[in-house]
C-alpha cells in the first residue's frame, strides 16, 4: 500500500503558479481563488488530504519551495 501523506504549504511564500496543482497524481491541490496572500496572490492548498500518497511531487516541482511533504506513520 503507497504511503499516506500530508502536505503543508506556506501561504506567503506561494505565488499561485499551479505547478503543483498540475502535477500532482492524485489531484489533491488546488488553489485557493477566493483568498490571496499578502501579495494579493492566489495560493494552493491540500483540498484532498486523504489520497495524499508523499510522492514528493509538488515540492520538487515547486519554484518557490513552499511546500513541505510529510509521510504519516503507520
Ligand atoms: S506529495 Fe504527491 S500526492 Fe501528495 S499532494 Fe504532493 S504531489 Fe500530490
Ligand atoms: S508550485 Fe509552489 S508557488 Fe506554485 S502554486 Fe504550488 S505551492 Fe504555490
Amino acid at each position: 500500500m503507497p504511503a499516506k501523506g500530508y502536505v503543508e504549504i506556506a501561504v506567503e511564500g506561494c505565488k499561485g503558479c499551479n505547478l503543483c496543482v498540475i502535477n500532482c497524481p492524485k489531484d489533491c491541490l488546488a488553489l485557493n481563488t477566493s483568498d490571496t496572500n499578502s501579495f494579493g496572490l492566489y495560493y494552493a492548498y491540500l483540498k484532498n488530504e486523504d489520497d495524499c500518497i508523499a510522492c514528493l511531487n509538488c515540492a520538487v516541482i515547486c519554484p518557490d519551495a513552499a511546500i513541505t511533504v510529510y509521510k504519516k506513520a503507520g
